[in-house]
């Protein structure tokens, strides 16, 4: 039988304003990266796009290459849009990206205007959807002029087939070159998408303060660092974890010393009555200055789990402290 959604979905999430646009995103965003590939189980992936629409997660996140195959989760995420989701469509925000190697030959990698625009006509074919409401360049391409991205970005939003555009793993200063642009083009930049967590706070050098000076809304991916801002790696590693499957997370990451920063962490969050995953997505979310963070799940369980961080995302000053001693030792 298809899903119906929850009628109480929209009563406890909350829904943050993207930079100076008009759109809001839901506080905690789904990414399929990880676990929606042509070797995963469809129907958990169908439980946990379906759990976290009944959460109240408005937004799923993709990319052209996430898989493996890379392609082969926009596949299934266009399946269950079109077996289960399909009513709820203008419910939900769909974003792509392109800018990372998924063809051979010149024009499948980085930021010409000949891959993007071909990369989302491919996007929305396996989907199955006629737009996404989020169109990002997926890295910065040196080699291209910003000008040609930007004019791509803008050709596409203006053609409908992205309703909005967004730029990933940006730096401070290509960020706010690339705004300039595309607001001369009439197309605002809409939102980034950079990596922050406990253990990497690089946004914290500058592309925050362009951000909130440019009105551009942020996403935050790797919030819970693939894992391991959370109890699990504590006694080892366990098995179907992502260390013990993914080239992304190699379990020789996996030190003594950061397993020792990992317990200090883990207490402070029993002290706040929190699991260490809901701690560490509660202090992304901390000060409002994120507009959504981005959880991955293998299961839904742990969306169910993620989602309560929202019950207690503040922290006090000795908190905070704690978290920074923690982290410096
Ligand atoms: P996270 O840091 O949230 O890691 C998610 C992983 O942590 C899960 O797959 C699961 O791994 C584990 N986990 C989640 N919740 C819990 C819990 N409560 N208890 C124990 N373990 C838990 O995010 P991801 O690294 O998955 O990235 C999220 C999204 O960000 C991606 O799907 C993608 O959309 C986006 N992204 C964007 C990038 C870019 O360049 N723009 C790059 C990377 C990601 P396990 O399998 O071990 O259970």
């Amino acid at each position: 039988m298809a899903y119906t959604a929850k009628e109480d979905r929209y009563s406890k999430m909350k829904y943050n304003r993207c930079g100076r646009s008009g759109l809001k995103l839901s506080a905690l965003s789904l990414g399929l990266w990880h676990n929606f590939g042509s070797c995963d189980n469809y129907d958990n992936m169908v439980a946990m796009v379906t759990t976290a629409f009944d959460l109240g997660i408005t937004h799923f996140d993709l990319a052209n290459n996430y898989g493996p195959y890379p392609g082969s989760a926009e596949e299934n995420f266009g399946k269950i849009m079109k077996h289960e989701m399909a009513p709820y469509r203008d419910e939900i925000i769909v974003s792509t990206k392109a800018g990372y190697g998924m063809w051979d030959g010149p024009y499948g990698d980085h930021g010409s205007r000949k891959y993007l625009i071909a990369s989302l006509d491919q996007s929305l074919k396996r989907m199955g959807l006629e737009y996404v409401d989020i169109f990002y360049h997926h890295r910065p391409d040196p080699e291209t002029p910003m000008e040609e991205t930007a004019s791509a970005l803008a050709h596409i939003v203006k053609s409908g087939k992205a309703l909005y555009a967004g730029v990933s793993n940006y730096n401070a200063e290509q960020t706010k070159r690339m705004s300039e642009i595309m607001r001369e083009m009439g197309v605002p930049l809409l939102i980034h998408q950079p990596r922050y967590n406990m253990f990497e706070r690089q946004i914290e050098n500058g592309l925050q303060t362009v951000l909130e000076h440019e009105g551009i809304g942020s996403i935050s991916f790797c919030p819970l660092a693939q894992g391991l801002l959370t109890n699990k790696y504590i006694h080892g590693i366990p098995e179907g974890s992502r260390a013990t499957k993914s080239k992304f997370l190699t379990a020789d990451r996996i030190k003594p010393e950061l397993i020792e920063k990992v317990v200090k962490l883990n207490a402070i969050a029993e002290g706040r009555g929190q699991t260490l995953a809901q701690m560490a997505l509660a202090w992304n979310l901390r000060g409002g200055k994120l507009t959504s963070v981005l959880i991955g799940a293998s299961r839904p369980s742990q969306i169910e789990e993620n989602v309560k961080a929202l019950e207690n995302s503040e922290f006090t000053a000795e908190e905070l402290e704690a978290i920074d001693a923690a982290l410096a030792d």
